[in-house]
């Protein structure tokens, strides 16, 4: 038995991946088509103006419309403008929101979505899970996978350190991830697919191995960690939910968003998350492990960086696990208050504080 998977047909990271469009089979697809672009707000308009530029006078029409939230109205009301005046394709621009309302109302409008992220803040970027705000509350939703990622590095190269940290934390997390989807599956409460399997912890793997070779700059990192997470968002659509991609440290961050007044970035929370569900993971020294990487990836250690109080993160983790119906390592153990504030104190030491300094600007 045969599984069909849906990926994007091209994806294309490099620099001037933006001047080169119309060296790409993707210009083709724009020739005489209506198209809408769906763009963020703040920096990403500049970009947002320079694909316009590339792409009018090639496609039959090309309107812009605003995206500076991914609430529920935002996407109704793009929604009816799609259902009014449909365009052939949609493009969209930004750092995290305008790709996840352009995925949702391509979706449910069936027309086709080509993503240009201008930061990569989380596996968002090429997967088929849209986030979106419902009664101020945030929630995964499935969507189709775009047609096309094309990722301009010169664009990433200019985004702030924050958001690339959060996207790394992202993707660090697939590992406690995948050990929480083998704990379930062990359990006999879900299915594995070892080739979803594989793939995430693949993507995670590359990415460390670039990490540990001696030269490392920043573009190349950029590269990797843009290849890596679009590789997670493929391993979700191989396995038919984020479960490869997402585990007990994405309960805490959801428990965080939820229950805590979400204020922090995704990624940036699930880093915080990964030290804690590691350290129940009884992977104490990859907990010591990490911490390398964390150190020189800039990654948040401390939830306090975060603007998290002692007590909101003991929330949250008293909370994580009624999150959502996910097997995890919450699961397999019953931690009481005390259990929880001993283990607070041994993941997140006073030393791990004042190291991550919050930098730029929200995702656009
Ligand atoms: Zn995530």
């Amino acid at each position: 038995m045969t599984k069909k998977v849906h990926i994007p047909v091209q994806l294309i990271i490099e620099h001037g991946a933006i001047p080169n469009l119309p060296q790409t089979p993707v210009f083709d697809w724009l020739k005489g088509k209506k198209v809408l672009m769906v763009s963020g707000s703040g920096q990403t308009r500049k970009v947002t103006g320079r694909v316009e530029t590339v792409i009018s006078g090639h496609a039959a029409t090309v309107q812009v419309l605003a995206c500076q939230s991914n609430s529920l109205d935002t996407i109704n009301e793009l929604e009816r403008h799609v259902l009014e005046d449909p365009p052939e394709m949609m493009i969209g621009i930004g750092g995290g929101k305008a790709l996840d309302v352009s995925k949702v109302v391509g979706t449910r409008s069936n027309v086709p979505v080509i993503l240009f992220p201008t930061a990569i803040s989380s596996d968002a970027i090429c997967s088929p899970v849209a986030v979106i705000k419902m009664l101020n509350k945030s929630t995964s939703i499935g969507v189709k996978m775009p047609q096309a990622v094309i990722i301009d590095l010169d664009i990433l190269s200019s985004c702030p350190h924050r958001l690339m940290s959060a996207g790394i934390g992202d993707l660090l997390s697939n590992k406690t991830a995948l050990f929480d989807w083998n704990l379930a599956h062990q359990a006999g409460k879900e299915e594995m697919n070892t080739f979803a399997n594989l793939m995430a912890n693949n993507a995670v793997e590359s990415f460390m191995n670039t990490l540990n070779q001696d030269e490392l700059d920043r573009s190349r990192l950029m590269k990797v960690a843009s290849e890596s997470l679009i590789m997670s968002g493929i391993a979700m659509s191989i396995a038919g939910s984020s479960r490869p991609c997402s585990g007990s440290e994405h309960l805490v961050s959801h428990a965080m968003d939820y229950h805590c007044g979400a204020k922090a970035l995704h990624g940036e929370q699930v880093a915080i998350g990964l030290l804690f569900s590691q350290y129940l993971q009884g992977q104490r020294e990859r907990v010591e492990y990490l911490a390398p990487y964390y150190e020189k990836l800039g990654l948040p250690t401390h939830y306090e960086d975060l603007g998290y109080t002692r007590e909101e993160m003991h929330r949250a983790i008293r909370m994580a696990p009624t999150m959502r119906n996910r097997y995890t390592i919450f699961n397999e153990m019953a931690l009481s208050d005390e259990e929880i504030d001993r283990i607070l104190d041994i993941v997140y030491p006073d030393e791990a504080k004042n190291r991550y300094r919050l930098t730029g600007s929200s995702v656009g």
